[in-house]
């Protein structure tokens, strides 16, 4: 039996009198199969470091514990600290740190494990309501995580994971992509989770590259231009790029001039263009003293 068998579930959650707590995005998986599909995505074994986010009562981390070499897992709920310690009592590989991962030092984290040349895999079952914020805070953190294997909404891991010229591309699509390929590797229905959420969700795996996706002079101000570009969906780069520059004198013809010197027309949408697109737009922008 394993923790995520919905009678052992329950019958934990029983035991410690545990009530969920919806602000805390609680919906803790009780299938088997599928904790086994997102172990073998994330290719977990001995010679392995994980991280995990939001170990609830354990359904995910035992999982990990048994393949892994180490997993550390973030919990920012004190309640499940207990139940934890319960439930992961046969494995003395794995740490429960109790803390908000956004507030987490991840760098100092990460010398924490016995043996921190290992690489390091992220896998975990997201708390939705800051799918992206922990995605970001992952990322920027500069620690070379090798991968993602991440559950979260299946509209975010579409919009994360889009093609140009789709309805779910825009800057999210462009803001991973530009460290990480991003795929999804399959989809979770909403009734193997107790409660059930509201939507259905995706196990989305993000590889980093080793190089971002392209080279540009200004990373931020390169994200700043796919961001700009996307706030109208329905309007032309020109009538997002000019609402986000403004109109002061010289500023048109500056725009014009980027936009010819990185070949885009000004009547294309922000949603067709790739990220070398933006790269260049960004680096011609930044040329004519926009940026
Ligand atoms: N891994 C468990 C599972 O699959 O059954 C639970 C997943 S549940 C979707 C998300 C978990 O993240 C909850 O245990 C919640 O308390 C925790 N959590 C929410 N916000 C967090 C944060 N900022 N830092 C760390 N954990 C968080």
């Amino acid at each position: 039996m394993h923790i995520a068998d919905y009678s052992v579930t329950r019958a934990i959650l029983e035991r410690h009198g545990f009530t969920f707590k919806k602000s805390f995005g609680q919906n803790f998986l009780t299938d088997t199969n599928i904790l086994q599909k997102i172990v073998d995505t994330a290719e977990i074994d001995e010679a392995v470091n994980v991280i995990e986010i939001g170990p609830g009562i354990g359904a995910l981390t035992e999982f990990l514990a048994e393949r892994a070499a180490e997993v550390m897992a973030f919990e920012i709920d004190e309640r499940l600290v207990p139940i934890l310690a319960d439930t992961l009592r046969d494995f003395d590989n794995v740490t429960v740190v109790n803390q908000d991962i956004l507030k987490t030092d991840l760098e100092a984290a990460v010398k924490q494990f016995k043996n921190p040349a290992l690489p390091i895999k992220v896998v975990a079952n997201l708390p939705y309501y800051i799918t992206t914020p922990i995605l970001m805070h992952l990322i920027e953190s500069g620690i070379p995580f090798s991968e993602f294997v991440v559950m979260m909404q299946r509209e975010v891991a579409d919009r994360i994971s889009a093609e140009p010229n789709t309805k779910a591309y825009g800057s999210l699509s462009i803001a991973v992509q530009y460290y990480m390929t991003a795929k999804v590797a399959f989809i979770v229905p909403r009734t193997v989770f107790v409660p059930a959420p509201n939507v259905d969700s995706a196990i989305l795996k993000m590889t980093r590259r080793p190089e971002p996706a392209v080279a540009v002079t200004d990373e931020k101000f390169f994200f700043k231009v796919a961001k700009a570009s996307f706030t109208h969906r329905r309007k032309t780069l020109w009538n997002n790029l000019t609402s986000y520059f403004g109109k002061a004198d010289g500023v048109k013809e500056k725009l014009e001039a980027a936009l010819e010197a990185a070949s885009l027309q000004p009547s294309v949408r922000g949603e067709a263009l790739t990220l070398e697109d933006f790269a260049r737009l960004a680096d011609s922008l930044k040329a004519e003293g926009l940026g």
